[in-house]
């Protein structure tokens, strides 16, 4: 039996995409590239822009051809657009055997159990939730390659971001406890990560108790940087609110730690902020940033912003370009803004006409792409430790790509002397001194 894995959207999403995966898997399920050698898909949906959800509802659409050439094929859709539209995608695509929403995640397997039993044999275990050592937990999920795991720490949102549809479709945020997060780490670890990335939608607001006695981030991350054998630890993706000075000690003090951090500002104007409820403004964002740079001279910031937000004004965007030229981020993830059905600024009158809206997005990625370019030339010349991931490519610890001719196997920290830029990646030769 083959499976076929798609995810679209965030490192989250993809890291869920493995957890669906998994009691297909359990079953003897192998995972296999292409749809077609496929017995069963697992489409694991994204909904944060309607950009997203359209893609994911029109590969459905085109998997009809797919199911209608072999009934006994099982395709599965989940996630968060499968949580805002269920049983509309099931009156609309009536060959789709499950639609199983992100909040369900945790009883997934059971649902998958109860809705396919009949087809398959029984589970080969069970499992416990989020809480316990359950889905997701198991070390043989949640890989972005070989020797770099994620960890998922934390799950939902507290926030009501005025845009963001994650808090409805992902529901309050649920900490998973200080010693199934270390079990795991240690348990990838000992499986052969040299690198982990913990995920959360707010990553940095993650607590939970130790005994009496209440553990937060900062701390998570010094206990991970004690794991024997584990070399870069990363997290995404961490909100500003909780970027505290104790979290910056953390960073500094747990060598582990990857001189990187996701930032993400979504505006420049602080009048905006305020409608999107971002809980900062454009101030304490530098202050901050200005503090982490003190403290980590070489850590590299990216971020990421929306344009066109309801009632945004020319003058609005330049202050956008005014904290990214401030902020330097080195990688931008940039969104046009996309009204969320449910969410407080879908009652706005969504009021930037889209040319306007794509005039600001491009005028904002010609910034964001030449500070880009200025961060990956300035290492040219430099020699830069990089986790190779796949034999001859893998990232710095900043977060560059940077890919160099093969020089042996894959999973080692090795020396590359970066000698050109390509398309947002570094090209290197190896500085192995042997
Ligand atoms: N929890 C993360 C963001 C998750 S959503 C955080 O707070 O940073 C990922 C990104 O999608 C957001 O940072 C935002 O830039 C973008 N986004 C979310 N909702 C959007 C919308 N309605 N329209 C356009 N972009 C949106
Ligand atoms: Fe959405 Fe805001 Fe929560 Fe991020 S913090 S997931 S943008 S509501």
């Amino acid at each position: 039996m083959r499976l076929h894995v798609v995810s679209f959207g965030c490192q989250m999403s993809v890291a869920d995409g493995e957890e669906l995966a998994s009691p297909l898997k359990d079953r003897g399920f192998t995972a296999v590239a292409e749809p077609d050698a496929a017995n069963a898909i697992v489409l694991n949906t994204c909904t944060v822009r309607q950009h997203a959800e359209d893609k994911a509802l029109s590969l459905i659409g085109r998997l009809r051809e797919w199911k209608d050439k072999d009934p006994e094929r099982v395709l599965i859709v989940a996630g968060c657009a499968a949580e805002r539209l269920g049983p509309w995608i099931q009156k609309r695509f009536p060959y789709v055997d499950l639609v199983v929403g992100a909040k369900s995640i945790e009883d997934y397997p059971r649902i998958v159990e109860e809705a396919l039993g009949a087809r398959f044999d029984a589970l080969a275990e069970t499992r416990q939730g989020f809480d316990g050592q359950g889905a997701g937990a198991g070390p043989r999920t949640g890989w972005a390659s070989p020797c770099s795991a994620f960890v998922t720490i934390m799950r939902g949102c507290n926030y009501s971001c005025s845009y963001c549809i994650v808090p409805a479709v992902r529901g309050r945020e649920l900490y998973r406890p200080l010693d199934t997060v270390l079990a795991e780490a240690r348990a990838k670890v000992a499986l052969g990560a040299k690198e982990i990335t913990l995920l959360g939608q707010t990553v940095n607001s993650w607590h939970a108790a130790d005994g009496q006695r209440q553990v937060f981030f900062p701390e998570l991350l010094m206990r991970m940087g004690g794991i024997d054998g584990l070399e870069r630890l990363r997290f995404e993706s961490p909100h500003p609110h909780y970027v505290t000075d104790d979290m910056i000690a953390a960073m500094v003090g747990t060598p582990a730690v990857c001189g990187q951090l996701h930032l993400p500002i979504q505006s420049g104007s602080d009048r905006l902020l305020k409608i999107m409820r971002r809980s900062y403004d454009s101030a304490e964002i530098l202050d901050k940033t200005a503090r982490l740079r003190r403290a980590m001279p070489h850590v590299e910031v990216s971020t990421d912003i929306i344009v066109g937000f309801p009632s945004e004004t020319e003058e609005d965007f330049e202050r956008t370009l005014d904290l990214v030229r401030r902020l330097r981020p080195s990688w931008s993830y940039t969104f046009k803004y996309s009204p969320r059905e449910g969410t407080e600024s879908a009652k706005m009158a969504d009021d930037v006409p889209d040319a306007a809206k794509e005039e600001r997005l491009q005028r904002l990625n010609a910034l964001c792409d030449e500070l880009t370019e200025e961060a990956l030339s300035a290492r040219v010349g430099r020699v830069v430790e990089v986790l190779d991931e796949q034999g001859g490519f893998g990232r710095t610890g900043d977060g560059f790509k940077i890919s160099w001719p093969e020089t042996g196997p894959a999973g080692r920290v090795v020396k590359v002397r970066v000698i050109g830029t390509g398309r947002r990646v570094l090209k290197g030769e190896s500085d192995e001194r042997t």
